[in-house]
């Protein structure tokens, strides 16, 4: 299941009280405060991390709670701090109040947001000693943790998006180049939520793949299923758009493949200009329905009308998918998005201790 979004409820613990206390020792008849102070209460902190895909730990439990800090003590001992608790979120999570306003977005491995922070501990006596006062009985009490209820939103970060027509394939070719197992079915709507993948490019290089479903005329203006998922490409830098044969049988009306070409292109640019200007990379799908005159006839339809070198491809075969493999591996280089560093490494980037 894939779950793009999650209402959570933040409970960060209160600081400990600070103490009253007064040293006493044998043969030190008036000794002063000594009353230690509270520790704080655990922080609860979002941290982005790539090996999350979806927030469907969050459906099953979505509340979340740290201790208190530990009260003060005598002899100035401070109460111990409690241990603040780290979520770990999807990277591209947007983070928002239960009114839809966005907070944050959390874009890069480790980055973190502290999204409920715990109480203050309060003072203990000993801080409260003045010249006329020296036996003071004033302490603070611990402040309260926040509460919060936060709306996670998943806006999905992949490098590759796929675009195309309803029964394109997108889903069939997501599964072919990837590990990920997405819904396919022979008829449009199958796939309602975008689907992830990790594609291997060689030992060392990889890239994420999304399929973006529901792409249909009048998408841009809320129709059918198409906005919600819009979104998710706007962040891709490549897409790879999908042109398959009519499901009517009439494989060799050229006029088709160019139309449903521009179908996309327009519903991409009708939702931002942005999208339709991503390099893409334009295969012709199900190459395995078509004999291989036509097949030449398209790619040569394509390069003439539109300055196109459209890729043939069958996910059903794999015909072309190698090729397409190495198209998607020099594009992402092009773009400066493949490096031995791609491989993340989860981890704290900053102190996130206020
Ligand atoms: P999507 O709507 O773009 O995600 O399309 P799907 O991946 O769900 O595929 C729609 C239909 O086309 C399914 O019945 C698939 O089995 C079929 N299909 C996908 N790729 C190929 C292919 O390469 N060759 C053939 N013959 N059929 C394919
Ligand atoms: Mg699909």
């Amino acid at each position: 299941m894939f779950v793009d979004h999650a209402k959570i409820f933040l409970e960060a613990g209160d600081g400990g009280d600070g103490c009253v206390s007064f040293r006493r020792e044998k043969f030190v008849p008036f000794g002063g405060p000594d009353g230690g102070d509270g520790g704080r209460g655990g922080h609860i902190y979002l941290v982005a991390d790539p090996h999350m895909t979806t927030l469907l730990d969050f459906k099953y439990k979505p509340h979340h709670k740290t201790k208190r800090g530990q009260h003060g003590s005598g002899n100035n001992c401070s109460g111990r701090d409690a241990e603040d608790l780290y979520l770990r979120v999807p990277l591209g999570t947007v983070v928002c109040d239960e009114q839809g306003n966005v907070l944050t977005e959390l874009l890069e491995a480790g980055q973190t947001y502290l999204a409920a922070r715990g109480g203050r501990g309060g003072r203990g006596n000993q801080h409260f000693a003045t010249p006329t006062n020296k036996a003071p009985r004033k302490f603070e009490y611990g402040e309260p943790g926040e509460k919060r209820t936060l709306v996670l939103e998943l806006k999905i970060i992949a490098d590759v998006g796929l675009v195309g027509l309803p029964n394109a394939g997108k889903s069939t070719l997501l599964a072919s180049l990837t590990a990920a197992n997405p819904k396919i079915a022979p008829y449009p709507f199958t796939t309602v939520h975008p689907n992830l993948g990790v594609m291997e490019l060689d030992e060392t290089q990889r890239c994420t793949l999304a399929d973006i479903p529901g792409l249909i005329e009048g998408a841009h203006r809320g129709a059918g299923l198409g906005l919600r998922f819009l979104r998710h490409i706007e962040r891709t830098k490549l897409l790879v758009h999908l042109v398959a044969p009519p499901d009517n049988g009439e494989i060799d009306d050229l006029e088709h493949y160019s139309y449903a070409w521009n179908l996309v292109n327009e519903e991409l640019a009708a939702y931002s200009e942005a999208l339709v200007s991503k390099p893409q990379i334009v295969c012709l799908t199900k190459i395995d329905l078509l004999p291989a005159e036509t097949v030449d006839r398209i790619v040569t339809f394509f390069k003439d009308t539109q300055g196109i070198e459209i890729l043939p491809i069958s996910a059903h075969t794999g015909a072309g998918l190698d090729a397409l493999r190495e198209r998607i591996r020099q594009e992402l280089t092009k773009l400066g998005m493949l490096s031995e560093g791609t491989k993340e490494k989860i981890g704290i980037t900053h102190d996130p201790t206020p």
